[in-house]
């Protein structure tokens, strides 16, 4: 592959990156024997030292719970707990810093407000306009209110390179709008969303506007007045501060007005048994001991962020994204998801041609030491829109630079040779030929049909099937030796038929597509036998590991093994993602839930 020449403008990158890595130790660490290159700062930035530096001295030198103490180390605390309040304030240009309330994080600041000002002010007929966009925690908390006051959701859509539809927005627009809430930037897709425009419309409806800025703060400056944003939410751990820590931005007039979310200590003026009165802002929305390290953190966080400023920040990555834009686009077969006008620097694709699922991209480069996010990234409208269940995503932060855009190329045209290399079903995805539904279809003389081959037992028990596979495993030396050997499991493990990938047999729970039928071997007693598939080839091989344990054996042998403690043994449990776990233990539930059925059989 050839290396694009990197665009002129970043010969003067506004930032100097090297100073900038040399902050993050975590950048200087290695993955599976190689230089860690970071591409997941969409889930979560990196902290620089100066950030722990200040949690630490924190802890070290100035904790106590804030507000009631009387002595002289409370009192430090609580100074440092509103000077950050401040701080923030300050960042998002709010009237004053009571108009901050710290949070747990975005999606907290956003049930804060679904709660508290949904339910005391929506009613049957109201509506609440969402985008296609959205990330499930600004979807699930307005579902939630909707359901209990009435109102309806309506949703504005976007076009084909995932921008709003500002027609259609101003369309859904109407006096029964009460509420407007969209991301900033969309996490998935990274496009920018024309919030100013946004807002001055929904305001002349009448509608209010949160604005789910967790994508967004730390790539440009943040003005909630100049945007007239009634809601401002974002997340400390998305802008180099510590995770556990967010804020909810909003006007006074309409936080006043608001009921308390959660009751406690601390937000409260008098109680009584027969009644409480509240305090005021911001303690009436903070009950109980807050997250006063993460509130010091994020303050180290956001003056750490200053110091660069957010204007050469946002140089920085939108040049590097031009230059991740450009090389992803000339792999062939990669089709990149999200191509707006405004994009911040997420970069979102699908690997069409050899077909390799996102999950097998998202392993397979942790092996080069390279971290993406694959899955639906908290989107599962967005990624239907989009006609894919998950794509594979690679996020950009201030500490990235050419090398790591060059490093996730290169491993990403060896992937795609490899696969191309490989005979049959692509090393990496099921895709049967024409007619290969029937790999798995043997004839039925007796009856004149084809039934699928259904996997008889590998050994004479589970226990024995896991000591053969434990044996292996051992001798494998380290997991990416394990992992390409379940990659080869996966690639050898003959298709399910298409007749079988029916609803029923999907297994959810798992992030890529999985079925699994199952069955009692007739004429068997209690011998449960089984057939699955995916479209990752990670997820075919932990099948194949599945039916090594488990197809041909009983109900009973199957439901006294204890298949967590043996994926514990090989070390699934430390190298599989929690998503890919609970879809393993799905697909368990399931043969457990047959087995159960039939264990006295
Ligand atoms: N909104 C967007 C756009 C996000 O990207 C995320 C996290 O990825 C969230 C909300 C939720 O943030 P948190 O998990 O910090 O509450």
């Amino acid at each position: 592959m050839t290396t694009l020449p990197f665009p002129a403008a970043a010969d003067q990158l506004a930032v100097d990156v090297s100073s900038v890595r040399n902050q993050f130790p975590i950048l200087q660490t290695e993955a599976h024997g190689r230089p860690l290159v970071y591409l997941d700062s969409a889930a979560s930035t990196q902290q620089p030292e100066v950030v722990m530096d200040a949690v630490r001295d924190y802890h070290r030198h100035h904790h106590a719970n804030i507000h009631r103490g009387v002595y002289q180390l409370s009192q430090t605390a609580t100074r440092l707990y509103e000077e950050a309040r401040a701080r923030v304030a300050r960042f998002l240009n709010a009237a004053e810093p009571a108009e901050c309330i710290f949070t747990r994080g975005t999606t907290e600041s956003i049930n804060l407000v679904a709660s508290t000002w949904g339910r005391s002010n929506l009613q049957p007929g109201d509506e609440i306009l969402l985008s296609t966009l959205e990330h499930h925690s600004n979807i699930v908390p307005w579902q939630l209110v909707a359901q209990a006051t009435g109102a309806q959701i309506r949703v504005i859509p976007i076009n084909d390179v995932g921008e709003l539809r500002l027609d259609d927005y101003r369309r859904l627009l109407s006096p029964r709008t009460r509420l407007v809430a969209v991301n900033h930037v969309s996490n998935a897709l990274g496009t920018i969303n024309p919030v100013r425009e946004i807002i001055a419309e929904a305001h002349s409806v009448g509608a209010l506007v949160l604005l789910d800025g967790a994508q967004w703060v730390a790539h440009g400056p943040t003005d909630v007045q100049a945007l007239d944003a009634d809601f401002y939410a974002f997340s400390g751990h998305k802008i180099y501060g510590p995770t556990g820590i967010g804020v909810l931005y909003g006007r006074r007039r309409l936080l006043d007005a608001m009921p308390p979310y959660q009751g406690g200590g601390d937000m409260i003026e008098q109680v009584t048994f027969a009644e409480t009165s509240y305090a005021p802002l911001p303690n009436k929305f903070e009950a109980g001991t807050p997250h006063i390290s993460g509130a010091v953190g994020l303050t180290a966080a956001i003056e750490w962020v200053e110091s660069i400023g957010l204007e050469r920040i946002a140089v920085h990555e939108q040049s590097l994204l031009r230059y991740a834009t450009q090389r992803l686009s000339a792999i062939p077969g990669l089709e990149i998801k999200g191509n707006a006008r405004r994009k911040s620097g997420v970069l979102s694709w699908v690997m069409l041609d050899p077909a390799i699922a996102s999950l097998d991209i998202g392993t397979q480069l942790d092996l080069y030491g390279v971290c993406i996010r694959t899955g639906h990234h908290c989107c599962q409208p967005l990624m239907e829109r989009l006609g894919v269940t998950s794509t594979a995503r690679a996020s950009l932060g201030l500490y990235n630079r050419v090398d790591d855009v060059d490093r996730l190329v290169e491993a990403l045209a060896e992937m795609v040779e490899h696969a191309r290399q490989k005979p049959g079903p692509v090393g990496t995805r099921a895709v049967p030929a024409a007619g290969a539904e029937h790999l798995s279809l043997v004839s039925n003389a007796t009856e004149g049909v084809t039934v699928p081959r259904y996997p008889a037992a590998a050994a004479e028990s589970p226990e024995a099937a896991a000591a053969d596979i434990a044996d292996l495993f051992a001798f494998l030396p380290d997991w990416p030796m394990r992992h390409q050997h379940i990659m080869d499991l996966g690639e050898k493990l003959p298709p399910m038929p298409e007749v079988l990938k029916t609803a029923a047999n999907q297994v959810h729970g798992c992030q890529s597509i999985v079925h699994i039928a199952a069955r009692l071997r007739p004429g068997a007693g209690d011998v449960i036998e089984f057939l699955a598939d995916s479209d990752a080839n990670l997820v075919r091989g932990l099948i194949a590991l599945l039916q090594q344990l488990f197809s041909g054996q009983r109900a009973s042998s199957i439901l006294a093994f204890d298949t967590e403690a043996f994926f514990a043994q090989i070390g699934l449990d430390q190298h599989l993602s929690m998503s890919r776990r609970n879809g393993l233990a799905a697909m368990v539930q399931r043969l457990r839930q047959l087995a159960r059925q039939h264990a006295n059989a």
